[in-house]
């Protein structure tokens, strides 16, 4: 394995080295269920997606685990004001969020802790550091001290004192006169009136957010993990204190990379409710194939910022994602190529010649896997699928002319190219007919295009041309051109498309 990751502890590129050769044990930050998700969300889980994807295509044995945060002040505000219990909203958007996720083509992860099912392990891990001396009790709350940590701040890569010069106004209000230190954090907070409370050697109360990865990372993965992964977001406090309580608890590493993917932004501002520049992935797949929010995601380095770019009317209301929209052009390039191998007559295939294939197809796989080892390159590599794509329909086009066949070996190249591209970065899994018609339909609905009436065009197209009638053909495709109606004459028969 040659893969070379950045490390955000090391704050540089480095080899991926797990504690066991040939096994990788990683954790990533989940959702909080409160709402559905949004497209910053998408962005954490498509690229530890194709991570896991990609180290597994390598023969690794991966045990990927993403957390549920399902205990949670936003979880509990929100279920009071919809009238519903803080379990039956979290559990909704635990549903929703995975739908969400599988329509963008990631894998599940193989474990999915929730924290109201890792109680009893969060309730150990704290008593254990009360025990050694890093975590005290003030009243019916739990904090960590972190003074008992020289190593805090080395993920983030400051220093406590340096932390605390700008940081008065950050500590919040109820918390104050508690702690022993401003950045000390809650491991165990006590119940307040009316809210959900589970029982504790301090009284009732609920977890502390930071204590649930630890807990859950260690229950699932034991005391070191191989790669902890999240948004650039976490890495302060969240990720910090991770380390702090967890090293402080098992004396151990706790984990041995720290993999973080960049922010996603809107038109170059940040992504926030109160700018209106919020947008569900819901919202998003109604405008485009789930699969074009995936390509284009991929199509920057995982830890560039993503700025995605959002048409809104005069008032404000959505229109479309362009470069979402122009991944999705990309896709329908990726299955009508697909489609044509796939449909391809096989008395144009030469079982005998031993051609092999252009060294863009042939080498896909060896060129994914290089751009990928190099920190993840993704963006490298839907270059690489550019190219192959080009080839392949190269190669396909020297079928069109008479007796002109292509090899079985070159045919064979370009299928197992595909079959690659979607083992890996999960691009091009759908069946290539169904993709193509649903987005022409979709599209056709926009535009309020009846598909029964472009059909009747085409056949009065057919029908012209049969005839020889190529003035009266002609007139039919200009007509449909302009309303963005192409005309697709294949071998298998003609199919239309909406640009
Ligand atoms: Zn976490």
């Amino acid at each position: 394995m040659a893969l070379v990751l950045h490390d955000t502890l090391a704050a540089k590129e480095v080899p991926f080295v797990p504690s066991e050769p040939g096994k990788a044990r990683i954790y990533v930050c989940g959702p909080t269920t409160y709402d559905d998700a949004h497209i910053g969300h998408a962005r954490p889980c498509v690229t530890y997606d194709v991570l896991v994807r990609f180290l597994r295509s390598t023969g690794v044995e991966v045990t990927y685990v993403r957390n549920v945060t399902d205990i949670d002040d936003k979880i509990i505000q929100r279920a009071a004001q919809n009238g519903e219990s803080p379990k039956e909203l979290s559990d909704r958007m635990f549903l929703s969020y995975t739908e969400d996720m599988d329509r963008l083509g990631n894998l599940r992860p193989d474990r999915e802790p929730k924290v109201s099912e890792t109680l009893p392990e969060i309730i150990e891990l704290v008593e254990k550091l009360i025990a050694r001396g890093h975590a005290y009790q003030v009243g019916s709350d739990v904090y960590f001290e972190v003074s008992s940590f020289p190593e805090y701040g080395k993920l983030s890569h400051r220093n406590l004192a340096e932390m605390e010069a700008g940081a008065s106004e950050r500590v919040d209000d109820a918390e104050q006169g508690k702690k022993r230190h401003p950045f000390d954090f809650a491991l165990w907070k006590g119940a307040k009136e009316g809210e959900p409370s589970w029982p504790s050697p301090w009284g009732p109360g609920r977890p502390g957010w930071h204590i649930e990865c630890s807990a859950m990372s260690m229950k699932e993965l034991g005391p070191t993990i191989d790669l902890h992964g999240g948004g650039l977001d976490l890495v302060f406090p969240h990720h910090e204190n991770e380390i702090a309580q967890s090293q402080c608890a098992t004396g151990t590493c706790y984990s041995r990379h720290w993999m973080h993917n960049g922010f996603v932004q809107v038109n170059k501002e940040k992504m926030s409710k109160s700018l209106g520049n919020f947008f569900r992935l819901r919202e998003a797949f109604a405008k485009v194939e789930p699969e074009a929010i995936r390509y284009a995601l991929l199509s920057v380095h995982y830890r560039t910022p993503f700025n995605l770019e959002v048409d809104l009317d005069d008032e404000g209301h959505l229109l479309s994602f362009p470069q979402f929209r122009e991944a999705e052009n990309r896709l329908e390039y990726l299955y009508e190529t697909k489609a044509r191998l796939l449909e391809l007559d096989s008395a144009k295939i030469d079982e005998a010649s031993s051609e092999p294939a252009h060294a863009e197809i042939a080498e896909f796989q060896a060129r994914l896997r290089s751009a990928l080892e190099s920190d993840l390159n993704t963006a490298l590599g839907l270059s690489h699928v550019a190219l192959l794509l080009k080839r392949i329909n190269e190669l396909l086009d020297r079928t069109k002319q008479k007796k002109t066949k292509i090899s079985r070996v070159a045919w064979t190249a370009a299928h197992e190219a595909f079959r690659h591209l979607a083992e890996v970065l999960g691009i091009g899994q759908a069946e290539p007919r169904f993709f193509l018609e649903r987005v022409r339909d979709r599209r056709a609905k926009e535009r309020g295009i009846e598909r029964s009436w472009v059909e009747e065009k085409l056949a009065l197209r057919n029908q012209a041309r049969a005839q020889k009638d190529f003035v009266q053909a002609d007139a039919v495709r200009a007509e449909l051109s302009a309303l963005g109606v192409e005309i697709l004459d294949g071998t298998a028969g003609t199919t239309w498309r909406l640009v």
